[in-house]
């Protein structure tokens, strides 16, 4: 749609204020205004906000004056820090607040109380993905959220403008923890790419034709989340089981010699491998898989 069409448009659709034009803040913000959302705008440079200024939104001069224009107000800050500096002077009466800061889990729930206590209703969320996926439906980028269902039910065909969302629950804390639990899941993958890359860097291996190897591996072993899920569900932790404890720690001498033998740093692979000596010397479930690491890491 041009910026015209959206104008015009505008009349109809639910108007937006957000706070915060970084890398993130500037994706949402041309999104909602592509859509044809009126947008208030405020960036502490106010230098971001020109072009958004040309495009027809509307540019509050101070944050407050920006939580004042409407009922919707996003917050794409940098960290919790900003976003309760932002917030500090501002009247939340009436307001339903949107965070998509990201920030831990006990920020925000005690974000959700203040803002309770001021006024506001509020929705935390976690952004899953980077700034070009927004806006871009088959790009497959989502938004955990979690908070107010009924701010969330309110605003939810308007959240779903630059990217999908996914509610997961009345605790503020739990979008906050799902992104984190994902953001870092995806590093311990990074890890092991890295420790990978490592083992064949001073070979002649080419790397590019070594790293779809690698992408189709983690591809066919990632699944493996569904079984453990399955068996802290049930307890069961010995039917079916494919790669038992025992042989895995057995076999992971082999990958630490060869890291040695390669002259390649353990320091990213041994962390899981020593869990998993750990489990056999304390537990003895030799026959059954690695689920039970997660008891040793949660205490
Ligand atoms: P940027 O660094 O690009 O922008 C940071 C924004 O925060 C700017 O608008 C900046 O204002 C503002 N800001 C910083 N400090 C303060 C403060 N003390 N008071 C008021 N405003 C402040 O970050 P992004 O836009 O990339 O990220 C924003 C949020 O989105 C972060 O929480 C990030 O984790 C999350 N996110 C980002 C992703 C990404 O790939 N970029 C992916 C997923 C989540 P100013 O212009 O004045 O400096």
């Amino acid at each position: 749609m041009s910026d015209n069409a959206a104008r015009e448009d505008s009349a109809h659709k639910e108007p937006v204020t957000l706070l915060g034009l970084g890398a993130m803040g500037t994706a949402l913000a041309d999104a909602w205004l592509t859509a044809g959302h009126p947008l208030t705008v405020w960036n502490r440079n106010p230098r971001r906000a020109e072009p958004f200024a040309a495009r027809g939104a509307t540019v509050a001069a101070t944050a407050g004056e920006a939580v004042a224009a409407g009922r919707l107000v996003v917050l794409c800050l940098l960290d919790d820090d900003s976003v309760d500096e932002a917030l500090d002077e501002a009247d939340l009466t009436g307001r339903d607040l949107v965070n998509l800061t990201t920030g831990t889990p006990l920020r925000a729930r005690d974000r959700a109380a203040r803002a309770q206590a001021r006024g506001a209703r509020f929705l935390d969320g976690g952004i899953m993905a980077v700034p070009p996926m927004i806006g871009i439906p088959e790009s497959g980028g989502y938004v955990f959220y979690s908070g107010s269902a009924a701010a969330f039910e309110d605003h939810r065909h308007t959240l779903a403008v630059p990217a999908g969302t996914r509610y997961v629950g009345e605790d503020p804390g739990f979008a906050a923890l799902h992104d984190v639990a994902l953001l870092s899941a995806m590093y311990g993958a990074f890890s092991g790419i890295t420790h990978a890359f490592a083992l064949i860097r001073r070979e002649d291996i080419d790397p590019e034709g070594f790293a779809p190897l690698l992408v189709d591996w983690l591809t066919a072993m990632v699944p493996a989340a569904h079984t453990t899920a399955e068996r802290l569900n049930s307890g069961d932790h010995a039917s079916g089981v494919v790669s038992s404890l025992a042989m895995q720690v057995a076999g992971s001498a082999t990958l630490v010699r060869t890291a040695e033998e390669q002259g390649v740093s353990t320091a990213l692979l041994t962390p899981y491998l020593h869990l998993m000596e750990r489990l056999l010397r304390e537990g003895g479930h030799g026959e059954e898989d690695t689920a039970r690491v997660i008891d040793l890491l949660v205490g």
